[in-house]
């Protein structure tokens, strides 16, 4: 009788439905990037009034991670730890635009495809409609 079973059988059974669960789901880091990290609205976000429904009341709250705490110690346990490092260290890269998408499926406002002239094109344009996309972001708030 030959082998039942093969060899190798055990891959690394990575959990690839975690990440499209809405269950737990958080803020993009776009939208953090953008939105979250601005003065006025991070003043906002780290003084939220009683909420019961979150994690100890909605009163420790850390803005990069989009995330609750229950204690005061957990939270700044948590600003000294990993993740959170981490995920500073991923919101200074710049933010992903819809800009950025539609150039890489070639759908860039300018209507062009070649790829010199669609660069210099976006370089100008790049500024302006950032400030655009700011805007119809806090205006959707
Ligand atoms: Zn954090």
């Amino acid at each position: 009788m030959g082998r039942l079973r093969r060899s190798r059988t055990h891959r690394a059974q990575r959990d690839v439905h975690r990440a499209s669960r809405t269950r737990a789901r958080t803020k993009d880091l776009d939208q953090i990037q953008l939105i979250d990290l601005d003065p006025k609205n991070r003043a906002k976000l780290e003084a939220q009034a009683l909420d019961f429904e979150k994690p100890g009341l909605a009163q420790h709250y850390c803005v990069e991670c989009a995330k609750y705490f229950e204690t005061d110690s957990a939270l700044t346990s948590h600003w000294r730890s990993k993740v959170h490092k981490r995920r500073c260290k991923q919101l200074k890269e710049p933010a992903y635009t819809i800009e950025e998408a539609e150039r890489a499926a070639g759908l860039g406002r300018e209507g062009k495809r070649t790829s010199g002239a669609a660069n210099g094109a976006h370089n100008e344009l790049g500024a302006e409609t950032r400030v655009m996309m700011e805007v119809e972001v806090s205006e959707s708030n």
